[in-house]
């Protein structure tokens, strides 16, 4: 399959041509395997009237033949699911089992919402006068501009992309330039599958450029970004300005609490796998370990033990259960989030730098005993890098967990179900996950709080965002 990607606008692939291109790279190996071709203002424009035409006409589509369409579309990717996972190991790094898993859910993802389309009811309220008939009926918002980035090239676009479809809505997806291809390969199955080129535009640039351009724009009527917290705040300004709805998902700084009478075995391998899962590069990612004294030593033992028997490699070798880092910002950023948290008197216990130097590789890495002070305990780390420190008392826990301005997700390991109920009702959080790792489902709410964002991609909540309340009063003459 091929690197490199041309954008989709108004029905027809447009490759680079005497467009400006960016290089794809393969972050293991640091080798250009393709180009993506930068969408000028003219691509813009002529993707925002399709999306407007797109939208008159796939409006009028009933909900029963648009799920069809996505049921398809599922099924295409499922059929190609091999070839695009390997795209997608190439190009973003994740070993590729985890591509395999990202291309399976998507699929799932589709399917839900091919259904969830069909339930966008309305609801009729009892009249105070005889002959009045009240009703309330849910409208498709209009054209969507959707932003997503790297670290899931299929799964965080595929979320935005069903749930506007479903509901009638068409959309501009500006994709990940760091992985572009494997996007395109989602794109290409809805359009496969019989989604109308006008409906469904995938654009590549300078992202500041291009949702400078598209959120104000009259024609857009939604926003939808992933992303960091600092672009999400600037994005969600511009769309305040210009009065559009916006759905934010962005990072978190995910607090896991082990309490002293939790299965502490479990909590080991669950909390371990997840915190290295795609090199740390996911915003659920649990990434503040709060251990209780009297399971602390196991728990850290057993966590330094799972980290250091993670085989760090390309994503396409079979025994690679972590892969390289997205690009060579984030290596810095991870180099200084820990040559920082050891200069403030963290202890380094395992990992701590780059592998190598070709290929954006950095060791698995936990620190303990990590003071305040450390910026990687304020800001995101996103990247294989586990901080771990020890409680005392529940409350102590809980005033931790809370402290950041971060609220996506959360975990807690507990036998109690008193503690249980405690936990989930104290932390600040969009999702807890008690006792396993249970966030991410097609079916269940997905989104944060507080600086985190708003909105949900997830379960009956996420058609929401893409669907406008017309309440209709009629009387009789
Ligand atoms: P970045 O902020 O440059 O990019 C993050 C994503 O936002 C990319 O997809 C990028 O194309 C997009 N983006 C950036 N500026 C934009 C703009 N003005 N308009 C539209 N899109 C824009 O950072 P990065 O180095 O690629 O990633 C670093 C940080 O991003 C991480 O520390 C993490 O906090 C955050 N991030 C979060 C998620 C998530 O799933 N919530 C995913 C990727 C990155």
């Amino acid at each position: 399959m091929d690197h490199s990607v041309q954008l989709h606008i108004a029905g027809s692939w447009r490759d680079g041509g005497e467009r400006a291109t960016l290089a794809n790279l393969n972050p293991a190996t640091g080798e250009t395997v393709g180009q993506v071709a930068v969408a000028t203002q003219g691509d813009l424009d002529e993707a925002l009237a399709a999306a407007d035409r797109g939208f008159a006409a796939w409006r009028k589509v009933s909900a029963f033949e648009r799920g069809k369409v996505l049921r398809k579309a599922a099924g295409l990717l499922r059929e190609r699911a091999e070839d695009v996972a390997r795209l997608m190991s190439a190009e973003q790094g994740k070993p590729l089992a985890e591509a395999r898993i990202e291309t399976a859910v998507a699929s799932d993802i589709m399917e839900w919402f091919a259904e969830e389309g069909r339930r966008a009811y309305g609801r009729v309220i009892p009249a105070r006068a005889e002959g009045v008939l009240q009703f309330v009926v849910r409208e498709p918002i209009g054209p969507v501009a959707a932003f997503t980035p790297w670290n899931f090239p299929i799964n965080q676009a595929v979320r935005k992309i069903s749930a506007a479809l479903c509901t009638g809505c068409s959309v501009i997806l500006k994709g990940p330039e760091d992985t572009p291809a494997s996007c395109r390969e989602l794109v290409r199955a809805f359009l496969d599958a019989g989604v109308p080129g006008d409906v469904l535009g995938l654009v590549f640039g300078d992202p500041a450029a291009i949702s400078g351009y598209l959120i104000p724009h009259p024609i857009i009527r939604k926003i939808s970004f992933t992303g960091s917290v600092p672009v999400g705040k600037q994005l969600a300004a511009l769309a305040g300005q210009h009065m559009k709805r916006a759905t934010m998902e962005l990072g978190g700084h995910a607090p896991a609490i082990v309490f002293d009478d939790a299965d502490v075995e479990t909590a080991v391998k669950v909390l371990s796998t997840n915190k290295f899962r795609n090199a740390g590069q996911v915003c659920v990612a649990p990434t503040r370990f709060l251990v209780q004294d009297r399971v602390y030593d196991r728990f850290v033992e057993g966590f330094l033990a799972a980290a250091e028997a993670i085989r760090v490699g390309n994503g396409l070798d079979d025994a690679t259960t972590m892969g390289p880092l997205i690009h060579g910002r984030r290596l810095e950023a991870i180099e200084g989030l820990a040559a920082d948290a050891e200069a403030k008197g963290a202890r380094l216990r395992t990992g701590g730098k780059r592998i190598g130097n070709r290929g954006n590789f950095f060791e698995p890495t936990v620190f303990t005993d990590v003071p305040h002070e450390a910026r990687a305990m304020n800001e995101e780390p996103f990247g294989p890098v586990a901080l771990i420190n020890r409680f005392t008392d529940d409350d102590e826990a809980l005033q931790e967990a809370n402290r950041l301005p971060f609220g996506l997700a959360s975990y807690a390991y507990t036998r109690s179900a008193s503690r249980a109920t405690r936990v989930a009702a104290g932390i600040e959080a969009g999702m807890v996950s008690i006792n396993h790792h249970g966030i991410a489902l097609p079916e269940t709410p997905f989104g944060g709080v507080r600086d985190s964002g708003y909105g949900s991609e997830g379960g009956s909540e996420a058609i929401e965002a893409y669907l406008t309340t017309k309440f209709v009063t009629q009387a009789n003459p």
